[in-house]
């Protein structure tokens, strides 16, 4: 199915919801806007055809001058906790919500960042700089290719308009797209109003969990809500188990920035690490490490407990709300472990193997080991062992580890070569590191896209080596070492 971007069927789902829950307000265009890339394999999955990217009134929607057809720009109004203290009321401060499209994989709502100031800007300009924008549509194609639930970027938008920040920047739109951009801060945002926060969690219940009303009658919001809580533990604690085994760091993990669909949004200051470190901080504004590495998950189930909490606002029994997160943690090791089993290409996970894994942390801790090439390189360890010890600093204690995972691996009947290719499944060769995505950035300051979009390649399939581009997936070079982040975006 393809269709021309006129024929779309826009629906404002969202925006019908109710005036409390955002605000019609249009959006300011940049000057001289340019589709520096767009994002033909989404675009297919959404069903707009090349004719559809390639015609004017595409490049006038995603730079923000003009609406979809039928339909009116919102901005979204949340809350939320930022670095553990409740700043209050927030919302989409450079964001507009274009409205919702069916597509085969349901209806997914696309939204503009970087769109210009809205009744939530408070002091920020509306805008988002060329090199956060590229950050992010890079980000977010990169985590769909791991396979990590993450919402999408469908085009990137540079353009003439100066943004103020420690530099002179210019001003860049990104698509994002997801089936909801609803946070957890939007229902902490209702919690005292107990009339809208039921209207939210019905929305919310009835067009992605539908299942919480299953078998329970009308009426009984305990259950619902109970159930629904239950869920978004389940796919937060999927989504940050993920995040850990491929040394994501996110940097942001206010409430504001967690989505009610465990998709991982609001990429800012992330990090894919390149040397493991167990307390890794990727926001340099975050001085106390409270989004380090090794917290996100005691972090993501705090955020919990204030989605917890704003559910109480709806008079329900609080034991029974905690009850469910009690959960979180079970639901994290699952997958934890399933990911850990399946990148130490063992074929079960067994009495010992936590213990191997957190024995393999502290080696490329203290091994200062880059965490994507010491992954890679465990498929032929026990047959290439100095190529494998030759990535830690210290090769005594990497000799000893490496002692007991071929141990472990004598404990299973499976082919060498067959478990090789299984872990060369899971293991990506390539990740975004932060020069790759620094070398994507300076191109696109040009207005060259070349590099994004050999990036977006190499992404999509991160698991499969692709010959010449052996560069892409080494440590990074001796200019990029000291590489700082500015986090202004
Ligand atoms: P973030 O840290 O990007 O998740 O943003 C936190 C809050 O600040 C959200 O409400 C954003 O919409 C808002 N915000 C961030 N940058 C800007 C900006 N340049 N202009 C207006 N609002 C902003
Ligand atoms: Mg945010």
């Amino acid at each position: 199915m393809s269709r021309a971007f006129a024929e779309v069927d826009i629906a404002q789902d969202f925006a019908n919801l109710g005036p409390e829950f955002s605000t019609r307000v249009p959006c300011q265009p940049l000057s001289n806007a340019r589709l520096l890339d767009v994002n033909t394999d989404l675009a297919t999955e959404l069903g707009l055809s090349p004719d559809t990217l390639a015609a004017p009134e595409f490049l006038a929607v995603v730079s923000g001058q003009s609406p979809m057809p039928n339909s009116e720009t919102v901005a979204a109004v949340y809350s939320g906790h930022q670095f553990g203290v409740w700043a209050g009321q927030l919302g989409d401060g450079r964001a507009h919500l274009l409205g919702q499209i069916n597509t085969p994989q349901g209806p997914q709502e696309l939204q503009l960042k970087g769109s210009g100031k809205t009744p939530y800007s408070r002091m920020g300009d509306g805008r988002a700089v060329l090199r956060s924008s590229v950050r992010e549509y890079l980000a977010s194609e990169a985590m769909h290719g791991l396979g990590i639930a993450t919402s999408r970027a469908l085009a990137l938008v540079t353009s003439d308009t100066p943004v103020y920040r420690e530099t002179v920047e210019t001003a860049a739109i990104v698509t994002r797209v997801a089936p909801s951009f609803i946070r957890f801060g939007t229902f902490e945002h209702w919690s005292t109003q107990p009339d809208v926060l039921k209207r939210l969690l019905d929305y919310v219940v009835d067009q992605f969990y539908p299942e919480c009303r299953h078998g329970i009658s009308v009426g009984d919001t305990q259950q619902v809500a109970e159930r629904l809580l239950a869920q978004v533990s389940q796919r937060t604690a999927y989504m940050v188990a993920d995040w850990q085994t491929v040394g994501f760091c996110h940097g942001v993990m206010n409430t504001d920035n967690m989505s009610i669909l465990g998709l991982t949004i609001d990429y800012g200051p992330y990090g894919f690490m390149d040397t493991f470190q167990v307390n890794h901080v990727c926001n340099h504004s975050d001085t106390h490490g409270r989004y380090a590495w090794n917290t996100q998950p005691s972090i993501a189930h705090w955020n919990l407990y204030r989605l917890a909490s704003a559910l109480m606002g709806l008079d329900l029994n609080s034991e029974g709300l905690k009850a469910v997160l009690q959960d979180f943690e079970t639901h994290f090791l699952h997958r934890y472990y399933a990911n850990a089993q399946a990148k130490f290409g063992f074929n079960q996970w067994q009495d010992g193997d936590a213990q191997l894994l957190d024995d393999w942390w502290r080696l490329l801790h203290h091994g200062q080991a880059d965490f994507t090439l010491a992954f890679r390189a465990l498929a032929t360890a026990p047959e290439q062992e100095d190529d494998f010890l030759a990535l830690f600093a210290q090769a005594e204690q990497a000799e000893n580890w490496l002692a007991s995972y071929k141990h472990r691996l004598t404990e299973q009947a499976i082919d060498p070569h067959i478990r090789r290719e299984n872990m060369n499944a899971v293991n990506p060769l390539y990740v975004l590191r932060n020069y790759l995505a620094e070398q994507a950035i300076q191109a696109a300051k040009q207005d060259d896209p070349a590099e994004i979009d050999t990036l977006l390649r190499l992404l999509r399939a991160p698991y499969t080596e692709v010959p010449g581009f052996e560069a892409y997936a080494a440590a990074p070079p001796s200019w990029a070492q000291g590489l700082s982040l500015s986090c202004s975006s």
